[in-house]
């Protein structure tokens, strides 16, 4: 998707700070954060939101759980994280482009609504 920053994170044409990445998905810092860690985990391909998962692209989504694990042990979080994914506008997705906020480092309240 040309005009989606995601997909120009993912290909290098906008610059992010990385902190995970292999062949089917990156992790980056959340340009706005919204506790001491907040990272952002999309997947390479461009898939709209969890409402655009089908059963040919949820291995997609599965492997950023997969790796979420690993991405916290390695930034030394150990008393728990939240991952949070955002669809559509009630939600209030911006960024048209799957993708997990995984927020850590602090105590966290419970008001999602
Ligand atoms: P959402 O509102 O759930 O769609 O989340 C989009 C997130 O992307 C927000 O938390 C933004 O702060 C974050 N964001 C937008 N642009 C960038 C960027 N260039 N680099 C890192 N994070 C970004
Ligand atoms: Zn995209």
């Amino acid at each position: 998707m040309s005009d989606c920053i995601f997909c120009k994170i993912i290909a290098g044409e906008i610059p992010s700070a990385k902190v995970y990445e292999d062949d089917r998905c990156l992790a980056f810092k959340d340009l706005d954060p919204k506790a001491p860690i907040h990272i952002l985990v999309v997947p390479k391909a461009h898939i709209q939101s969890v409402d655009a998962v089908t059963p040919e692209n949820s291995g997609e989504a599965a492997h950023i759980l997969e790796v979420i694990p690993g991405i916290m042990k390695e930034l030394g979080v150990k008393t728990g994280y939240r991952v949070v994914t955002n669809i559509g506008p009630d939600a209030g997705q911006t960024v048209p482009h799957l993708h997990f906020h995984v927020l850590a480092g602090q105590e966290m309240g419970w008001t999602p609504a």
